[in-house]
């Protein structure tokens, strides 16, 4: 009994003719075959609203196979699961590795076993056996390789059967076997096929084998002519000359089918040459976006205002060509504005918190025993607060801990445990392996849970904890499925990498009452009344063609009886095509004209296309006004919407609150019909977020008592302190008061740093050869203990057990070298080292106390100090940089340490104070001091190259000096008033006021937008 075939294009009524058919033959039990299982309760809920009988079903046409199967009395054995049969695959690839020649490289990479698993169902979906495949390779060129794709695939064959299971492909051959063999047990009931446009070789030949036996209709989207439905014209092509036709019925498009006249128009000129432009009627729109969340919010924009203006959410379909890609961003901003969503998207596992911290606990524990994936489990759901693992990180960081052993010991302290999830790991991994994969699946809901629980009835459930459950139940499923395989169960030590190829469908319940967010593919079957197509960019719809098959060539293809790789121009038009066809009210176009910073992003051409389809044609300006008119434009700018067009109370309360702290809320939600309870709750959230904004804002000036009196009770400070307040009162309050710790080991510059000034301490000292500095006579013993105490101050401060830090050792015995070289090459002008590290203040191992100054006091540690034989003295502060600051440029730049350090030395130590001197370390060619010297003494140390602008008359000096003991005053009575503000750079009038150093990472802190920032003036050209 050949074949009946229906086909039309889109809005032709195939659907409603299949549907009366399927209803006629409700006598004789009819079967309806249908793509998804979505598909499969639209049909049923369709039928039920048409008051359609009993008898007859809707099913997919692996539910038809195993039909068959069961109606001949034979029903077919356990299956393998997705997982099951994924790790059937992995087991082979482990099992033939060593044997494979050019694809052993690439079968032992991540990943591998899902591609080929992809290969394999294509091949048996295609009724390719192993043999026929080894045969191939042994006449073809490129045989090595096809005979490695061989011997996996008999590998793969041996494990199914090792695992006494069949899988949907084995299924499929069986059913077709029987109905061969005696199809009477099928008796008359009618198959009837709608919304496959395409057949696999195992479908098509259970087609032919039933219509020899019954009547099969099968409904395909084609028309003469047509170049959007041209992708399909092969399977049509096949029916007629293999199975043969009875009945042939070409369906007419007709308005009838459709709400909109200007839709139907569209989707019947889309791609057809001659095709006549309408003008636009309004049922079509384009949504222009910048950035990827910009366009995501549009889409949730226009599909709120649907549903508020009563369509239901299951009337509305979001196709997307890669919705894995693009789908959880539109479902986020859905979701935002109370939307339920079906994102019909497979992703993997480990795009969610759990199975991160799963596969990194297992990692640590049974593979690769990484302190970085003990690390990254406990950032995940492990239940410990981010401050303990803040601590961990920082040790580990510090400690340069690379295995998971110390990075443990570190967790656990003197007396603690380790993580209870890993004491749970360890425990059943001393059992048995099903065991282990059981109580590893019980983890994951463990982990998907913890953000549930806590006081009470735990927080708010919010779109991701969804996800997570979702997928903790999916490991949890998988692990307990291999579990059955029994000796094909993954080892313990492959659990992680087993857990990492899964994936998971992120919506697969009922869609009613959802938006569906889905590929062409799934929605090809449906019909809704309003359609958004998203992501319209070129290079992304139309995909751009990936090269075509990995693993076999198309002479490979050929001769294993594969057909030829879809022409993917074709395929992405007839895709296209799906989609126009799939509105019936109103289709919305969306695309990007630019990506989150501006840059710009370059939309489909499909979309030119759909230009071309409206009159009037454009006419070469800029902007085209019939583009323009439909035009739905949401740009960077935009970052809440309008107050009319708020499409949530969330973003309602954020429009009202864009308007600023003086608009009056209650008359701009009247304005916009938004009074009563409504209104008060929207205007009372606003202004209770700006009372947290303001409260967020603290310290200001402080106000707390408490806080006032224990900043008044200090009685001495630093030189750097007084700078530090100097240079922003914010960031020193937050770096010295509330003391944030870095993660990162100290800078390595601060490290330099600090052991360079202590090697230049005890060598100054110790006077190696007698000088009491380095005189080109007692240089090369200098060197030589400078060497040796840069070596013995490294190992006393443990630095030089990792490569970086043995490589930042030698370059601080290189600037040592450098400077000392300097050093004996000057003449010294009869200016001595008098003092090193002098300290001063309320500490054992100070020299001198605290220096008193008008009521605060000073204390610190004087680098070195020079002097002379008449009892004058240069300060001399050693800088780890190239560059240093100038005597015009302190107050600018917040120098304050080096006059009041010239105070203490007259005050404590008795020296006239004539000079004070920045020596940079580290500039490459010029290394000359800046600062300040009195004239007087300026021609004994000349060998400095003092720079002319650095050196000042005595009053000069002295002015400077009291100048710097006034400005340290004023600021340390700010600090004890708690004057704390965001007031970065020096006093206005001079340079670089109010803006922020680069250096300053405080800003997420204090939440200031930053200045400009100012880049510091070369003085090479100075004299
Ligand atoms: S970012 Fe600017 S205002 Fe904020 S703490 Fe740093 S210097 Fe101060």
């Amino acid at each position: 009994m050949p074949l009946n075939l229906i086909h039309g294009p889109p809005n032709s009524g195939r659907a409603g003719l299949i549907r009366r058919r399927f209803v006629a033959a409700l006598g004789r039990d009819p079967v309806l075959v249908v793509p998804t299982v979505d598909d499969v309760f639209a049909f049923e809920r369709e039928l039920c609203a048409g008051g359609a009988a009993l008898g007859g079903g809707a099913m997919t046409f692996g539910a038809l196979f195993r039909t068959v199967a069961t109606a001949a009395g034979l029903p077919p054995g356990a299956e393998l699961s997705p997982a099951q049969r994924l790790r059937a695959v992995s087991a082979a690839v482990e099992a033939r590795l060593p044997r494979l020649g050019p694809l052993r490289r690439s079968a032992s990479r991540p990943g591998f076993a899902r591609a080929f698993e992809r290969l394999l169902d294509e091949l048996q979906a295609a009724g390719v056996e192993p043999g026929a495949v080894e045969a191939g390779a042994a006449t073809l060129e490129g045989s090595a390789y096809m005979s490695d794709v061989a011997t996996l695939f008999s590998a793969y064959a041996e494990m199914r059967e090792r695992a006494g299971r069949v899988d949907s492909h084995g299924i499929a051959r069986q059913a077709i076997e029987l109905l061969r063999r005696d199809g009477s047990f099928w008796g008359e009931r009618p198959v009837l096929l709608y919304g496959l446009d395409d057949l696999t070789r195992n479908q098509l030949e259970l087609v032919e084998v039933l219509a020899g036996l019954t009547e099969v209709t099968v409904a395909l989207p084609f028309e003469l002519g047509n170049a959007a439905l041209a992708a399909r014209s092969r399977l049509l092509g096949e029916l007629r000359e293999r199975i043969g036709v009875a009945e042939e019925t070409a369906t007419e498009a007709d308005p009838a089918n459709t709400d909109s006249a200007e839709l139907f128009e569209l989707a019947r000129g889309f791609g057809r040459v001659g095709a006549v432009a309408r003008e636009p009627g309004g049922d079509l729109l384009l949504l222009r976006s910048a950035g990827e969340r910009g366009e995501a919010e549009a889409i949730a924009t226009e599909v709120s205002k649907l549903i508020a203006g009563g369509v239901e959410p299951d009337q509305i379909a979001i196709a997307l060509r890669d919705p894995a890609r693009r789908g959880a961003a539109i479902a986020a901003a859905l979701e935002a504005n109370g939307v339920a969503t079906a994102l019909e998207a497979e992703l993997p596992v480990t795009g969610t918190a759990v199975g991160s911290a799963l596969t990194a606990l297992l990692e640590a524990e049974l593979g690769s025993r990484r302190a970085g994936d003990l690390l990254r489990y406990l950032r995940g759901p492990s239940g410990f607060s981010p401050g303990r693992v803040d601590w961990l990180e920082r040790a580990l960081r510090r400690g340069r801990v690379e295995d998971v052993e110390p990075a443990l010991a570190l967790w656990q302290g003197e007396d603690g445990e380790p993580p209870r999830d890993l004491m749970r790991l360890r425990e059943a991994a001393a059992r048995t392996p099903a065991a282990l994969a059981a109580e590893v699946g019980r983890l994951a809901a463990t982990m998907a849970s913890r953000p549930l629980r806590g006081e009470g009835d735990g927080p708010r459930l919010d779109a991701g904890d969804g996800l997570e459950l979702r997928a903790a139940a999916v490991i949890a499923g998988a692990l307990g499925e291999l579990s059955e395989l029994g000796s094909l169960a993954p080892e313990p030590a492959r659990l992680a990498a087993t857990i990492a190829e899964l994936e998971f469908r992120v919506w697969s319940g009922p869609v009613e009452g959802r938006v569906r967010i889905a590929s062409p593919y799934r929605l090809r079957a449906g019909r809704f009344d309003h359609v958004f197509v998203g992501s319209l960019q070129d290079g992304e719809f139309p995909r751009r063609d990936r090269g075509g098959d990995p693993f076999l060539s198309e002479a490979q293809r050929d001769s294993l009886g594969l057909d030829p790789r879809r022409d993917s121009e074709a395929e992405e038009r007839y895709l296209f095509g799906v989609c126009l066809a799939l509105p019936r009210r109103r289709l919305f176009l969306s695309y990007r004209d630019s990506d989150e910073n501006g840059g710009a992003e370059a939309r489909s051409p499909l979309l030119d296309e759909v230009r071309a389809l409206l009159a009037p044609p454009p006419d070469g300006s800029s902007p085209d006004s019939v583009e323009e008119a439909i035009t739905r434009s949401r740009d960077l700018a935009r970052v809440v919407h309008p107050l009319a067009e708020a499409p949530s109370e969330d973003e309602l309360a954020r429009a009202l609150a864009a308007h600023g702290p003086s608009a009056d809320a209650d008359a701009l939600l009247a304005a916009v019909g938004v009074d009563g309870e409504r209104g008060t709750r929207v205007a009372a959230r606003v202004a209770r977020a700006r009372g947290v904004e303001a409260a967020s804002r603290a310290p200001g000036p402080l106000t707390n008592p408490a806080a006032i009196e224990a900043l008044g009770a200090v009685d001495a400070y630093g030189g750097t302190t007084l700078e530090g307040f100097d240079l922003c009162s914010y960031r020193w309050f937050v770096s010295h008061e509330l003391n944030p710790q870095p993660l990162d080991p100290p800078p390595d510059p601060l490290v330099q740093g600090g052991l360079m000034h202590a090697a230049l301490d005890r060598l100054y000292k110790e006077r190696p050869g007698g000088d009491p500095l380095p005189r080109p006579g007692s240089l090369p013993a200098w060197l030589a203990r400078g060497r040796e105490l840069v070596a013995a101050i490294a190992a006393e401060r443990e630095i030089g057990s990792h490569p970086a830090e043995r490589a930042m050792a030698r370059r601080v015995e290189r600037l040592l070298e450098r400077f000392l070289a300097d050093e004996a090459g000057r003449e010294t002008g009869g200016f001595e080292p008098w003092l090193l590290e002098a300290a001063f203040g309320a500490y054992e191992e100070a020299e001198r106390p605290t220096l008193e100054l008008n009521g605060w006091g000073l204390h610190g540690a004087i680098d070195r100090v020079d002097r002379d034989p008449a009892g004058r003295a240069i300060v001399i502060d050693y800088k780890l940089s190239g560059a240093v600051t100038p005597r015009e440029r302190f107050e600018e730049q917040a120098k304050l340490q080096l006059p009041l350090y010239l105070l203490a030395v007259a005050e404590h130590w008795g020296a006239e104070p004539v000079g004070g001197l920045y020596h940079p370390l580290r500039g490459t060619s010029v290394r000359r001091p800046r600062g300040v010297v009195s004239a007087e003494a300026a021609a004994e140390v000349g060998d400095y190259g003092l720079y002319d602008r650095d050196v000042v008359d005595a009053e000069e000096l002295a002015e400077l000096l009291a100048d710097s003991r006034r400005r340290a005053g004023e600021i340390v009575a700010r600090m004890r008033a708690g004057d704390i503000r965001r007031d970065p750079g020096p006093r206005r009038g001079l340079r670089g006021h109010d803006a922020c150093p680069p250096f300053c990472d405080f800003a997420p802190i204090c939440r200031r937008d930053r200045a400009p920032e100012y880049a510091e003036d070369e003085d090479v050209e100075e004299r």
